[in-house]
């Protein structure tokens, strides 16, 4: 099996939005896929009907786009494995069931939902924690194990509703081997008899996962930790099947936790602490509830990417930027952890603001001048790519640019008065002025020759330069903080930096704030 083409797929259910743990798990069967030259299919598992969300499998395609993450085959794209949308298979499920049966690996139960809930009830009442339908219960419930032979063909023949379930074996340990936690071993006796075809003439999950896993080809499971209790009943599937030698192997991916606290990372948890657990936003059909996703909050679907990828796997190295090339070359599933993975909202805030600062100034001018025609605002390209090479420096998100430096377009209307409180002296008038008196007639007015000046007038009229320096900075963009100063007159220019100091030093005068 050694020279078999690796085939993984990313299968989720339309029955929602895409939780970021959605994506990380596209993004593992992508970069293993990638790394090892095979083969990335989407496969859109709808056959729970009473689940499906309209919308859903759009929002799912669309994230994966935006994320970069192409899928070779599936639903739009085609394959000559296809069709990729489970409901649009239905016709291959049905063979594979009556094939169990046959064999004697699956029955047909003709339970209601009323026998079943009494059922439940009563087990629980004899102190059972977890009642199910097993190979106990099995023994008194309304199935073909338990019935005569010709009430079976009776009830088959009358059109009776009945499901077929696995007929799990009684005392068994079913081992499976799992690349990131080695091997799992379960009894049996822990497992249920689960329903692999339905009344309504569509498979479960499972039986549907399993037939789907074998007639693609797949290679490798790599899917979420929660769907590890299913995989000793895939593992029986296999066998009764007549398919262990080309079964997939399992790679079962570590929860992503919450960033306070313990248990699974929740939306809950995005609402309570601000942040966004979709890819895209969100309008919920049902609710009309809208839920933000990380597109439409800023983030740049490298960032996006990046943060994911950190979400449960490690490099050998502290490497902490990783492009999606670079990933493909470093990704291994060795190199995935078994426990969780604590997502950190300032750390995603973090990789963003690395990739923002990393986009050349003309994209990012381009992205930025419809917020400036909202301000009226007329610049040239050429000073737009400089501000914006300025405030890359400091920004998280290009949406925060406006805010973050819109003194390089207008005056300011505000000074931070905590600094001109202060840092505001009777020395400030003169000083200033002597500063912008040669910023004036400076044939030079670049950020090393201004930082000159600056430092030479200090010396000169025995002031401390540094004593100034933040002060200097509020006088010209009105903000405490900001790019680095000299560079930012540099691009402010010699006219607009002259009115500014003009206009400060009027305002001010000798005592500072007070006089505002
Ligand atoms: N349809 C399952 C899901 O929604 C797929 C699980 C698997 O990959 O086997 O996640």
């Amino acid at each position: 099996m050694s020279d078999r083409r690796i085939r993984v797929r990313f299968a989720p259910s339309p029955t929602g939005p895409l939780h970021l743990g959605g994506v990380r798990t596209a993004l593992y069967n992508y970069l293993f896929a990638k790394k090892m030259g095979g083969d990335f299919i989407l496969r859109i598992e709808d056959t729970d009907q009473n689940r499906f969300v309209p919308g859903a499998e759009g929002y799912i395609i669309e994230s994966l786009k935006w994320a970069g993450l192409n899928f070779s085959e599936g639903p739009g794209v085609g394959g000559k494995y296809g069709p990729y949308r489970q409901s649009e298979r239905k016709e291959m499920y049905r063979q594979y069931a009556d094939q169990l049966v046959e064999n004697g690996n699956a029955y047909y139960a003709f339970d209601t939902n009323e026998e079943l809930e009494e059922m439940r009830e009563r087990m629980t009442k004899a102190g059972m924690s977890s009642p199910k339908y097993d190979h106990i219960t099995r023994e008194y419930m309304k199935n073909s194990l338990s019935l005569p032979k010709d009430e079976v063909e009776q009830r088959l023949k009358n059109g009776e509703h009945y499901v077929i379930r696995i007929k799990i074996p009684r005392n068994e340990e079913i081992k499976l081997h799992d690349v990131i936690r080695g091997w799992v071993t379960v009894k049996s006796a822990e497992l249920d008899d689960k329903v692999l075809f339905k009344s309504d003439g569509m498979p479960t999950y499972h039986l549907a996962n399993v037939v789907d896993d074998y007639l693609m080809q797949i290679s490798h499971v790599i899917r979420g930790e929660e769907w590890l209790p299913s995989a000793p009943t895939h593992v029986l599937l296999y066998r009764y099947l007549g398919w262990e030698e080309v079964m997939p192997k399992f790679a079962h991916l570590p929860l992503i936790l919450k960033p306070d606290g313990n248990g699974k990372l929740s939306k809950r948890d995005g609402d309570r602490l601000g942040f966004p657990v979709f890819t895209l936003n969100w309008n919920d059909p049902v609710s009309g509830e809208l839920s933000s996703g990380y597109r439409e909050a800023g983030y740049l679907p490298e960032a996006y990417i990046n943060i994911l990828a950190m979400l449960g796997w490690h490099p050998s190295d502290n490497k902490e930027l990783f492009s999606m090339d670079e990933l493909v070359e470093s990704f291994t599933l060795e190199r995935v952890s078994k426990s969780g993975a604590k997502f950190d909202f300032e750390k995603a805030k973090w990789y963003n603001h690395q990739y923002l600062k990393t986009k050349d100034n003309a994209y990012l001018a381009n992205e930025f001048k419809p917020t400036l025609a909202n301000y009226d605002v007329e610049v040239s390209d050429e000073y737009l790519q400089k501000v914006c090479g300025l405030i890359k420096e400091k920004a998280t998100f290009l949406k925060d640019f406006w805010s973050l430096g819109s003194y390089f377009f207008l005056r300011p209307m505000h000074y931070d008065e905590s600094v001109i409180a202060k840092k505001w002296d009777a020395n400030c008038p003169a000083f200033f002025t002597a500063v912008n008196e040669k910023f004036k007639t400076t044939a030079n007015f670049t950020a090393a020759e201004l930082q000159v000046i600056y430092e030479q007038t200090a010396t000169e009229m025995n002031l401390k330069p540094g004593n100034y320096m933040q002060l200097f900075r509020v006088l010209i963009s009105g903000q405490a903080a900001g790019p680095a100063v000299w560079e930012m007159v540099e691009v402010i220019g010699k006219t607009e930096t002259n009115i500014r100091i003009e206009t400060a030093i009027e305002k001010f005068g000798v005592i500072g704030i007070s006089v505002s």
